[in-house]
C-alpha cells in the first residue's frame, strides 16, 4: 500500500535548437508544467504537460493553478495496486470552466498530474507504466498487446528551399517511411514546396499536410486540388476548428482523408466529429488529450465509429512525455502515425539520464524497466526550472 506524500508543481523553460515555426505560432523555447510526485516510501514520478492556449485555451499559470486546486493527495488516497490507481484516476474528471463547453481547459495539467501518479506507483509496483493500460475501462476495445519497436514520422517545416531540400533527402537516406509537412505558412509557394519535397522524399514514402488551421473550407478545397499531385496521405487540421463541422456537409467534397489535432482534444470534440461525419482520422495527443487515460477513450471512440487514430506529439516535449508516448505506441496497435521521441533532435539539453531519442527512420525500442522507463537528471531539471511549487500533505 502506497500514498503519495509530496508534490511539486514546476513551470520549466526549454531551450529549442531551433525556431519551431508553423502556421499558427513560432517559438524559440518551450514553457511546459513539470509535476514531480513523491511516495511515502521515497518512490518519485514524473509527469508533463505542454500547454499551449491555441489548442486547449491553457497557459502555463493556468496550469498552475489547476494543479495547485485538484485535491490530488486525496484522489488516489491508499493503493494497494496499480489497478486501484487508475481506477481512482478515471473517477477523476476535473470540472469543467465556465464557458469551456469542450470540457479541455484543464488538459495539460492534467496530463501532467496523472502522468506523475501513474508513473510513481508503477515504479513502486515495480511495473512499466504501460501495464497501467489494460485497467482502463476501455481496454478491452483497444489492440493493446505486448510492446513492439516502434517507428516515428519525421517533420518537415517551412524553411529555405536550400533547406527543405536537405531535410527531405535526409528523411530519405535515414528511411524514414512516414514524413509530416507543415503547409499553410504565409506566402510560401505550396505548388513549389511539394514539388521539391516529394521529388526527393520518393514515392514510398507516406506524406501528410499539417495546416495547423490555415485555410477556409473553399481555400482547403483549392489546395487539395492544387496539392494531389503529390499524392499527400491527409490532410491535418486544414481550418481552424470554428469551421470544421463544414467539412462534414454533404457539399463540401474533397478527396482526402482529414486529421483532426486542434479539433480533437476531448470527448465533446470526437462526439461532435462522429456526429458531424467529418475528421476521418483522430491526432490523439498526450498533452492536449488529458492524459493516458482520456487519450485511450479517444482511441475507443475513433474505433467505435470506423475511424483511424495516430499518436501525435507537441515540439518541444521533455523527455517526459517521449517516454510517456513510447508506452502507448509501443503497445497500442494500427497507430495511422506515429510523432515525437524528437528530444535530441530539438532540446538544447534533454533532462533525462538517458537518451531515448529515435534513432534512423524513425526507429525506437520500447522502454522497459518501471514506470516509464527513464530517470531525471535532478540537476538539469533544477537549471531548467522557472518556478516550483512543493506541496505536502498534511
Ligand atoms: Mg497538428
Amino acid at each position: 500500500v502506497a500514498r503519495i506524500v509530496n508534490l511539486e508543481i514546476r513551470h520549466v523553460r526549454l531551450d529549442l535548437k531551433k525556431k519551431i515555426k508553423h502556421a499558427s505560432h513560432e517559438r524559440q523555447a518551450s514553457d511546459n508544467v513539470v509535476v514531480v510526485v513523491t511516495l511515502d516510501d521515497g518512490t518519485r514520478g514524473y509527469g508533463e504537460g505542454v500547454p499551449r492556449s491555441y489548442v486547449t485555451g491553457e497557459t502555463v499559470e493556468s496550469a498552475i493553478a489547476d494543479l495547485q486546486s485538484w485535491p490530488l493527495f486525496d484522489i488516489i488516497g491508499e493503493a494497494g495496486n496499480l489497478a486501484d490507481v487508475v481506477r481512482s484516476l478515471e473517477a477523476w474528471v476535473p470540472a469543467p470552466k465556465v464557458g469551456d463547453f469542450r470540457g479541455i481547459g484543464s488538459n495539460s495539467a492534467r496530463c501532467a498530474a496523472e502522468i506523475a501518479i501513474l508513473d510513481a506507483f508503477s515504479r513502486h509496483f515495480g511495473v512499466p507504466v504501460g501495464e497501467a493500460f489494460r485497467f482502463s475501462e476501455v481496454a478491452a476495445e483497444l489492440p493493446i498487446e505486448t510492446p513492439q519497436p516502434v517507428r516515428y514520422s519525421g517533420a518537415i517545416t517551412a524553411e529555405t528551399p536550400w533547406k527543405e531540400k536537405i531535410s527531405a533527402t535526409k528523411m530519405r537516406i535515414w528511411g524514414f517511411r512516414q514524413v509530416k509537412v507543415k503547409v499553410g505558412i504565409d506566402g510560401a509557394d505550396e505548388v513549389a514546396r511539394l514539388k521539391r519535397i516529394r521529388r526527393r522524399l520518393g514515392s514510398k514514402c507516406d506524406m501528410r499536410l499539417d495546416a495547423n488551421e490555415a485555410w477556409s473550407p473553399d481555400q482547403f478545397r483549392t489546395w487539395a486540388e492544387r496539392l494531389a499531385f503529390s499524392f499527400p496521405s491527409a490532410f491535418e487540421q486544414p481550418v481552424p476548428h470554428e469551421a470544421i463541422a463544414e467539412l462534414g456537409k454533404p457539399e463540401f467534397h474533397q478527396p482526402f482523408p482529414v486529421i483532426l489535432d486542434e479539433s480533437l482534444c476531448g470527448p465533446v470534440d470526437a462526439e461532435n466529429a462522429i456526429r458531424g461525419s467529418f475528421g476521418e482520422i483522430f491526432n490523439v495527443r498526450l498533452s492536449k488529450c488529458g492524459g493516458f487515460l482520456p487519450s485511450l477513450k479517444l482511441v475507443a471512440m475513433a474505433i467505435r465509429s470506423g475511424r483511424r487514430y495516430g499518436l501525435g506529439c507537441h515540439p518541444g516535449e521533455s523527455p517526459i512525455l517521449s517516454a510517456a508516448g513510447r508506452a502507448v505506441a509501443s503497445r497500442l496497435r494500427n497507430l495511422a502515425f506515429l510523432e515525437g521521441s524528437y528530444d535530441r533532435h530539438v532540446l538544447a539539453e534533454p533532462f533525462a539520464t538517458s537518451d531515448i531519442t529515435f534513432g534512423y527512420g524513425g526507429k525506437a525500442k520500447p522502454l522497459s524497466g518501471p514506470g516509464l522507463g527513464i530517470e531525471i537528471d535532478m540537476k538539469k531539471l533544477e537549471a531548467v526550472t522557472v518556478s516550483r511549487l512543493d506541496l505536502s500533505r498534511e
